[in-house]
């Protein structure tokens, strides 16, 4: 083996407080024994549990630690009136792209990979806005770092025309372009267009984009509080009609949340024969998709961190635990059930969520794991510390530790 992690905890719950080691070889889990392995190097877990590494599913990456460049006007607008300005926030939002330039964003980007990788987090589904304002400032840094990152964090790029395509001319030329750069996912965000024809225009020209050169597809559909919308079942309409089954990411859906129970269920049935996955990021706003319900009916589910302090949300940091640990107090996932699950949301579901193979700790599986200072999921949730060890393509790649100095007389 050329790496063994020793002492490790796993999740099932059958093997509860039982002391585990995993063997890798070659990017790979080769063994999982309840007995000692030898390997080149060997790393004590010391109890703490071991998972997946993390998947953030949803990540405007281009626009990281924007917050202090656009102030609070459209983090106000988003959530006000149960998300009815959700439209007027990205008008605000896009005054960022006034000075919009890669001397600066590609740092911030940067900054914002590394607090990926030493939180654990494996892939990232990255979005760079690709607009008239844009143009390609915000494509170009994520693309340079991808193939820094690669096999430490995949980007997978996604070129989104923010501001709409109908209502942004000239847009849809630099997705084109962007997707010949090489970005790795076709965006859209029909909901914001004046019309529902325009809509559907929008979701089928980024679909034929989609099927012609071979990418998947990743939109920001319903996303205000508006139980009219319909954008993500022409999503799933879409990918049926260009072959692109299984394909396609539906993320936000945030007015499924308001549909009325009829509308939902067939939603639910046409989003199964389209494959479509969805990413919720309830954190970043009043209104969120019915998680539990998607989950209850099979339907491939993920959470994501959506923002890093930018003109919808001041906070995060990168730390997958931490988005899930907010998601289980929204999606009320507070028992062992549900703590279960807002993991698997943001490691294995994620990972299946974007068409990711072998994300799994399984023999077989990709060695991309992170061991826990905490041995459950519960105590893991609790503390949202870093991993002790992020193992990325069967690598250690980072090692967190967290030391307090008392300065007064305390028995610990
Ligand atoms: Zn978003």
């Amino acid at each position: 083996m050329d790496l063994v992690i020793g002492n490790a905890s796993v999740r099932s719950p059958r093997h509860a407080g039982d002391r585990h080691w995993i063997g890798i070889s070659g990017g790979t889990i080769a063994a999982i024994s309840d007995s000692a392995l030898d390997g080149a190097t060997v790393l004590d877990a010391q109890g703490g549990l071991v998972t997946e590494s993390f998947v953030n599913a949803h990540m405007h990456l281009d626009k990281v630690y924007t917050l202090d460049r656009v102030g609070d006007d459209a983090i106000n607008a988003y959530r006000g009136a149960g998300m009815g300005g959700a439209l007027s926030a990205i008008d605000i939002a896009s005054a960022v792209k006034d000075s919009y330039d890669e001397s600066w964003i590609e740092p911030n980007a940067r900054v914002a990979v590394l607090e990926a990788v030493r939180h654990g987090v494996r892939h990232i589904l990255a979005f760079a806005d690709v607009d008239t304002k844009a143009q390609l400032a915000g494509v170009r840094p994520l693309l340079r770092l991808r193939e820094e990152f690669r096999g430490i964090v995949d980007l997978h790029v996604v070129a989104f025309p923010q501001d709409g395509l109908l209502r942004d001319e000239g847009a849809e030329d630099l997705v084109r372009e962007a997707v010949h750069l090489g970005a790795d996912v076709v965006g859209g965000i029909p909901w914001l267009e004046a019309t529902d024809a325009d809509a559907r225009e929008h979701v089928r020209r980024m679909c034929a984009l989609a099927a012609q050169s071979r990418r998947r597809v990743a939109m920001l559909v319903d996303d205000a509080g508006d139980p009219g919308l319909r954008t993500t079942q022409m999503l799933a309409e879409e990918l049926i009609a260009h072959d692109l089954i299984g394909r396609g990411i539906a993320n936000h859906a945030r007015a499924l949340g308001l549909y009325p129970q009829p509308t939902l269920l067939r939603l639910i049935e046409l989003a199964r024969r389209a494959g479509l996955g969805f990413v919720s990021d309830p954190h970043t706003g009043p209104l969120h998709l019915p998680v539990g319900q998607l989950v209850a009916a099979g339907i491939p589910v993920a959470l994501g961190q959506d923002d890093i302090e930018d003109a919808y949300y001041p906070y995060g940091q990168h730390n997958m635990v931490e988005v899930a640990f907010l998601s289980a107090h929204i999606l009320g996932m507070l028992d062992a059930a549900g703590t279960a699950l807002v993991l698997d949301l943001v490691t294995t579901r994620a990972a299946d969520v974007l068409g990711i193979r072998g994300h799994r700790l399984e023999i077989g599986g990709n060695a991309d794991l992170v061991v826990h200072g905490e041995a459950s999921e519960r105590r893991v949730l609790a503390r949202q510390d870093p991993p002790r060890y992020v193992i990325a393509s069967g690598r250690l790649v980072a090692t967190n530790s967290a030391t307090t100095t008392w300065h007064v007389a305390v028995a610990e």
